[in-house]
């Protein structure tokens, strides 16, 4: 048995076990293997990050990325806080929300929502071109 990182086309990443490493290409070449999240059947192997190491030079190396992850979600929390403050969430139909926003010109509405790649896909053709905003969790 031989256990893959995998990650699909929206960045979700799981562990996926195979027989053989040969499994996932012939799984993967049926389109038998999807994204557990979002059922994307665009899932690659992901490189899997080095195992850290106890010297001195390493452990300096962690502090520092970790601080610096911790500013970024800072940032990333403002950025949520501003747009939960600013916009207005549409839970359900956010595709059709957008389009309606976009078209009325009388509307001054911001909001947001979650969205499907095909969607984003779709609204992008139509000239409606959206923003990504990484999502952090308020605590922890
Ligand atoms: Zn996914």
């Amino acid at each position: 048995m031989i256990k893959y990182n995998l990650k699909c086309e929206n960045k979700h990443e799981f562990e996926s076990w195979f027989s053989e490493s040969k499994e996932f290409d012939r799984l993967k070449n049926k389109n038998l293997i999807e994204c557990i999240f979002c059922h994307s059947k665009k899932v690659e192997k992901s490189i899997m990050a080095p195992s850290v190491t106890s010297s001195k030079l390493h452990n300096k190396q962690k502090q520092i990325s970790n601080l610096e992850i911790k500013n970024f979600k800072k940032d990333l929390l403002k950025l949520r806080k501003f747009v939960e403050k600013n916009f207005e969430f549409v839970e359900r139909n956010f595709a059709n929300k957008v389009r309606e926003v976009y078209y009325d010109k009388n509307s001054k509405k911001n909001i947001y929502g979650n969205a499907t790649t095909e969607e984003k896909e779709e609204l992008k053709e139509e000239g409606i071109d959206l923003v990504n905003i990484p999502w952090v969790d308020k605590d922890n």
